[in-house]
């Protein structure tokens, strides 16, 4: 009788298998269909082929069309389908690196001297593609030797290969061949180029080799491609619609924030409508924190260099932040803070604890600085200093899985009533063939990854579990929304932590009466709320629910002789706590609506001698058009329907 293997599933299913079954027969076993779209698989972390026997116990995703990891299988099949097309139009072409991407592929290139490549050339270059993609050739794995390798691209004369081979052990190097193209690469790729329907390449332009500014130059080609042609029709229209609503423009637009220069990149100023958005967010979560249990707490924006040694950032990421801060006084170094943990754990110190006081919460909108690379810089999404909606729970082990629980459900909520309703989490759970890489004992991150994944069940999140994803130091759930233009965003996260009470010393006092070391749990759910606003504009296109938009209402006078009464309405309305303005700006009643109209806000009501003498508004809801007129009370009462 052959020994069968255990195969986990990411919702921690096992099932038993022959040894030797690959990922595409474990599919099988669960139905056809499955088998059919599968393109690839993650066994014990690692992204592999559909077809690759399995002969030990293993965790096992499959990945399809329908997700990221498999979506990246497909782009980077369709970069080595590009090289194929390439090598075809474009003879002695050589080849550097050609991943997927998040949004596609691409592929470094070196075009035979005297050619340039320019977007002119995409029509070919794409109609090359699907030619050979129509050809239904097969990617078709072979293990090498080096030395059969370095054979091969010193006959083609790549250097940019042999340069990527030099550092490949033997026995560990594969290529992949499809039609007339071979490449090395460690795979996955989709089984065929058949499923590959329709390509848009999108960009070109320089990348130095390997990144390295002192490096060659050479041709960075990119694109995306889908297993359907109305995909591609569907996303092109998306980006179009996206640009549209990208929020660096919005956030002028709609006067939300701005940048200076003198005050530096990545550095985002938030102007008064921005602002009021923001602290309608702040204020919303505070309730909710407040109602759950989280003591406010603020700390200042720098701390001693020493706290940052104690917390071990300064030696992981030291070098690459802002540097120390000096004073008059040699010795005397300061950081910029580039996490609230740290603070929060002195804090936690201010007294000796008990048992009895765990969980013991503590929320700060805290601000932080992180020296980002200028070219990572994007608007609000990519910044240098931002404000976390943070808190750090230290609790007892037994009481991670109840703290995970109401986390998980204030995020749900909140992400709700702004208008997400599709939310997933990611569980990031340890490597099991990989227990040296982490810290804390095996018990405690059994109970740890136990209590994530049951806080999900019992409260009906939709998950994706990603083994060896795991903090060094803790499990981890980080939370994902799919916008209005079905892009999805990682928001905020929520994490275990045994190294910072370690390193802190953190004590409690048990039921036992000895001391014991609590558990940390970061969490932010927004993120930033940098980040979070810039998701939000994109989301809603400026839009915001109305309990959020800075302004609900503009009354627009069609002459100035109203004025006087439309400020009296206002003030009427802003007793009830509606909030808006009076556009009294001696502009044409067409004008102001067009113009308050962009501004997106949710309703202007107009005023002319008929609605004086009624004493009400004609009532006009952006985006959809008049409503009629209403008595001021009428329209209250509507105002107050539509929250
Ligand atoms: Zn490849
Ligand atoms: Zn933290």
């Amino acid at each position: 009788m052959t020994l069968m293997i255990n195969i986990t599933f990411p919702d921690g299913n096992v099932r038993q298998y022959e040894p030797g079954s690959s990922a595409l027969d474990i599919a099988r076993s669960i139905s056809e269909g499955l088998a059919r779209n599968v393109v690839s698989a993650t066994v014990n972390g690692q992204l592999t082929d559909r077809d690759l026997p399995l002969s030990k116990n293993a965790t096992l995703a499959l990945h399809t069309w329908n997700d990221q990891a498999g979506k990246e299988t497909f782009w980077h099949s369709t970069a080595h389908l590009m090289a194929e097309a390439l090598e075809a139009m474009y003879p002695g072409i050589k080849f550097g690196y050609g991943p997927s991407s998040e949004k596609g592929f691409f592929y470094d290139v070196e075009p035979p001297a005297g050619t340039v490549i320019s977007t002119d050339d995409f029509p070919k270059i794409e109609a090359k593609m699907i030619e050979l993609a129509r050809r239904k050739n097969d990617f078709v794995r072979k293990e090498v030797t080096k030395a059969e390798a370095i054979a091969y691209f010193t006959e083609k004369g790549d250097e940019y290969k042999l340069e990527l081979l030099e550092s490949l052990e033997d026995g560990t190097i594969t290529f992949y061949t499809q039609g007339e193209f071979t490449d090395l690469c460690r795979g996955p790729h989709i089984p065929s180029t058949g499923a590959i329907k329709a390509i848009k390449l999108m960009k070109v332009g320089g990348a130095f080799w390997r990144g390295d500014e002192s490096n060659k130059q050479l041709t960075r080609i990119s694109g995306i491609s889908f297993p359907k042609a109305k995909e591609l029709t569907q996303h092109l229209e998306m980006l179009e619609e996206a640009k549209k609503r990208d929020h660096r423009k919005l956030g002028k637009e709609l006067e939300l924030f701005m940048f200076s220069d003198k005050v530096g990149a990545g550095l985002p100023m938030w102007l008064p409508k921005g602002t009021q958005l923001r602290e309608r967010l702040v204020n919303f979560l505070k309730v909710k924190q407040e109602n759950a249990g989280y003591q406010q707490v603020t700390t200042p924006h720098i701390g001693k260099k020493e706290l940052y040694v104690t917390s071990g950032h300064w030696d992981k990421y030291g070098e690459d932040s802002f540097q120390p801060i000096k004073t008059p006084r040699a010795d005397e170094e300061f950081m910029l803070k580039p996490m609230n943990c740290p603070h929060h754990c002195e804090m936690y110190k201010f007294c000796p604890r008990s048992y009895k006081e765990l969980p013991l919460r503590l929320a700060e909108f805290g601000t932080v600085y992180r020296y980002e690379q200028t070219g990572e810089l994007h608007g609000l999404s990519r910044v240098r200093g931002f404000t976390q909606d943070d808190a750090h729970i230290f609790c007892m082990p037994d009481q991670v899985k109840g703290e995970f629980i109401a986390v998980v459900d204030i995020v749900k909520d909140v992400l709700n009533v702004i208008g997400f309703d599709d939310v997933t989490a990611q569980i990031s759970l340890r490597d099991p063939n990989k227990p040296e890489k982490y810290i804390g004992s095996d018990e405690n991150w059994d109970t740890a990854e136990r209590a994530i994944i049951d806080a999900c069940k019992e409260i009906d999140m939709k998950t994706v579990t990603a083994y060896g994803e795991a903090a060094f130091y803790g499990p981890k759930l980080d939370f994902m929304v799919r916008d209005a233009l079905g892009r999805s965003w990682q928001l905020g996260t929520v994490q275990v932590d045994y190294n910072l009470p370690e390193r802190f010393e953190l004590e409690y006092i048990g039921s036992d009466n000895q001391p014991h070391r609590p558990v940390m749990i970061h969490r932010a759910p927004f993120g930033s709320l940098e980040r979070f606003t810039s998701i939000l504009i994109e989301h809603t296109g400026g839009k915001f629910p109305l309990w959020l938009a800075p302004d609900q209402f503009a009354i627009l006078p069609i002459s100035e002789k109203f004025n006087d009464y439309c400020h009296e309405v206002s003030k009427q309305l802003a007793t009830h706590d509606i909030r808006g303005l009076v556009d009294d700006r001696n502009e044409t009643i067409g004008r102001k609506i067009r113009d308050n109209e962009n501004n997106r806000i949710p309703f202007m009501l107009i005023v002319g001698e008929k609605e004086v003498d009624a004493g009400g508004v004609a009532v006009r809801i952006q985006g959809e058009g008049d409503k009629g007129t209403m008595s001021v009370e009428e329209f209250i009462a509507f105002f107050k329907e539509q929250l």
